[in-house]
C-alpha cells in the first residue's frame, strides 16, 4: 500500500483531472496521505507564466518529501516548461483520464480494490469535454490539450448518477470549452445534456463551470430557465470590453453582442474572466472594460494580467509595462469588489437555499457566497441579515 497526495493548479478542469487521479489511486487500494506522502501528484497549469512558476514550485516542494512526484496536466505538455526539476519528479506529459490511468498503472494496483471509498466533498465536478477548437491568439490551451473532444452523453449522465449516489448534493459540469460539447451520434447538444442532467434522480443542484459567449444562445437560455435544478449563475469569460482588443485576441464577438446576449439575463448572477494589459490595450480600451463590467453588474471578475505564452500568435508581444498591468488589475479588482458588495446588499431580507460546503459558509442558488451556521453538506434555507466583505451574512430561516 502506498500513501499518496494529489493537488492541482489552475482551473476546474485541472481540479477534475486531479480528482480523477485521486480516485484511480484510491480505487486501486492506495491510501490518501498528507504532505509527506510517498507518491505526490501535481496536476499542473500553464495558462499564464505565473501558473507555470507555481507548478514548478509545487513540484520542487513535493520532491523534498516524496519518494516520487508525478507531474500531470497542461504544463507537462508545454515544451521546456518543467525542465530541470529534481530526479524523483516524473513528467507524464498526460492530462485527464489518460494521466490518471498512467499514474495508477505506474504506482501499481495492490489488489485490494475499494469500491465505495469515502468522498468528502459536497460538490462534484464532472468533466463533459476536453480541449478547445477555438484559437484565441493568446491562448496556449488548444496547443496542450488539443481540439475539442466530448464524452458520450450517457457516460456523463452515469457519472452524475454515481456522484449523487456517493452523496454529492451539487454537480458542476466542467470542460475546457463546454459549449463545444457534442454527442452527435446520440443527438446531444450541451442544452439537451443539461436538461437531462438536471433531472438525474436525487440531484439537487447543477451548474456549468463556464460558457463562452458564442455558446450563450436561445436554446441554452431556455434550458437554464426551464430546468429547476440548474443554479441561477453563469460564468462567461469576456476577456475585454474593447472591440479592437477582442479582435486582436481573436475572440469571436463584439461588446455590443455581449451586451445583447447578457443584459436580458437579469435573473442570473453573471461572473467573468478578464485579461488586463493585453498588447493592444491602452487606457481608453481598459476603461471600456471597466464600463462593460459595471454595465453588466459582473459581481466577480477573475483578473489575469496578460503574460505571453510560448507557441501562441502573441508569444512575442508584451508591450504594456508590468506596473501598468498591476495598476489596471487593482482597479478592475476594486470595481469587482464594489459590484459584489452591491449584489450582497441587494440580498438583504431575501431568503435563499444555501449549500453549506465549509464550516459556516456556502453558496446560494445563484452562486453568491453566504455565511450561515448549519450542518456541513446540508442545504439550508437562509435569510440575509447583513453584508460582509466576502459575502452575505445570514441566519437559518
Ligand atoms: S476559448 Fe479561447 S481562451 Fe478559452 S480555451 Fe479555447 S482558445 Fe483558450
Amino acid at each position: 500500500m502506498t500513501t499518496f497526495s494529489t493537488r492541482f493548479l489552475g482551473c476546474k478542469v485541472s481540479f477534475a483531472d486531479a480528482q480523477a487521479v485521486r480516485e484511480r489511486l484510491l480505487a486501486t487500494g492506495h491510501v490518501e496521505g498528507g504532505s509527506d506522502a510517498e507518491v505526490q501528484v501535481v496536476n499542473t497549469c500553464c495558462v499564464t507564466h505565473e501558473a507555470v512558476s507555481k507548478s514548478r514550485q509545487a513540484a520542487s516542494r513535493a520532491a523534498r518529501s516524496a519518494r516520487v512526484v508525478y507531474l500531470t496536466g497542461c504544463a507537462t505538455r508545454l515544451e521546456g516548461a518543467l525542465d530541470g526539476l529534481p530526479a524523483n519528479v516524473r513528467l507524464t506529459g498526460r492530462t485527464g483520464e489518460d494521466a490518471a490511468a498512467f499514474v495508477a498503472g505506474d504506482v501499481g494496483a495492490i489488489g485490494c480494490v475499494v469500491a465505495g471509498h469515502r468522498v468528502d466533498r459536497v460538490r462534484a465536478f464532472v468533466k463533459i469535454q476536453d480541449g478547445c477548437s477555438f484559437s484565441c491568439h493568446f491562448c496556449v490551451i488548444p496547443l496542450v490539450r488539443g481540439a475539442s473532444h466530448s464524452r458520450r452523453a450517457a457516460a456523463v449522465l452515469e457519472a452524475i448518477a454515481r456522484r449523487v449516489a456517493q452523496g454529492h448534493r451539487e454537480v458542476v459540469l466542467t470542460g475546457v470549452n463546454l459549449g463545444c460539447f457534442r454527442d452527435r451520434e446520440h443527438g446531444y447538444t450541451l442544452a439537451r445534456l443539461l436538461r437531462e442532467a438536471g433531472t438525474v434522480p436525487g440531484l439537487e443542484r447543477l451548474r456549468l463551470s463556464s460558457i463562452e459567449l458564442n455558446h450563450v444562445d436561445a436554446e441554452l437560455v431556455a434550458t437554464l430557465r426551464e430546468t429547476p435544478t440548474v443554479g441561477a449563475h453563469l460564468h462567461v469569460p469576456l476577456q475585454s470590453g474593447d472591440d479592437a482588443v477582442l479582435r486582436a485576441m481573436g475572440r469571436r464577438y463584439t461588446v455590443s453582442q455581449a451586451l445583447r446576449k447578457l443584459e436580458p439575463l437579469t435573473e442570473l448572477n453573471l461572473t467573468t474572466d478578464m485579461i488586463v494589459g493585453f498588447p493592444t490595450e491602452d487606457e481608453p480600451a481598459f476603461r471600456r472594460t471597466l464600463s462593460l463590467v459595471e454595465r453588466l453588474g459582473l459581481a466577480k471578475v477573475h483578473v489575469f494580467p496578460y503574460s505571453p505564452r510560448p507557441g501562441t500568435r502573441t508569444a512575442i508581444e508584451d508591450t504594456v509595462p508590468a506596473a501598468e498591468k498591476r495598476d489596471r488589475s487593482a482597479r478592475l479588482r476594486a470595481l469587482s469588489d464594489e459590484l459584489a458588495q452591491r449584489r450582497y446588499a441587494s440580498k438583504l431580507g431575501t431568503v435563499d437555499r444555501v449549500l453549506v460546503d465549509r464550516p459556516g459558509r456556502g453558496f446560494a442558488d445563484d452562486y453568491t457566497p453566504w455565511f450561515v451556521d448549519a450542518e456541513l453538506g446540508s442545504f439550508v434555507t437562509a435569510r440575509a441579515i447583513g453584508v460582509a466583505n466576502e459575502g452575505v451574512l445570514a441566519v437559518a430561516a
